[in-house]
């Protein structure tokens, strides 16, 4: 049940991509870095942009992104991907969480940012 509906988030996150392949979330997928179909996923909430950027910036991760957002930490060794976003009663961003499981399971898929 978790894999379907972690399938269904990819699946919408990047339905939306225009012609050029940029999909809603600004964001074009470039290259994966890994791929990975089965990991455990933690989700962390927070009430502010203040405390979203205060805990990107406590987490020790080889890469983070979208700081602003929304943002990823990829724990390799213990096969663990935690999300952390913004709770959608403060602002609601619903591409964020399909655009953050992509890092899951394919890593940094936009180094060039776009
Ligand atoms: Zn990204």
């Amino acid at each position: 049940m978790k894999k379907l509906f972690l399938s269904a988030i990819a699946l919408m996150s990047f339905s939306g991509c225009t012609s050029m392949g940029v999909a809603s979330d600004g964001y074009r997928f470039q290259n994966r870095q890994w791929t990975n179909h089965e990991f455990r996923v933690i989700v962390k909430e927070y009430d502010s942009q203040k405390e979203l950027t205060a805990a990107a910036l406590k987490v020790d991760v080889a890469w983070r992104t979208h700081i602003t957002r929304a943002f990823a930490s990829v724990d390799r060794a213990n096969n663990t991907c935690t999300i952390h976003l913004l709770k959608p009663e403060f602002k609601w961003l619903p591409q964020w969480p399909g655009h953050e499981i992509g890092h899951c399971i394919w890593g940094n898929f936009h180094p060039s940012r776009r």
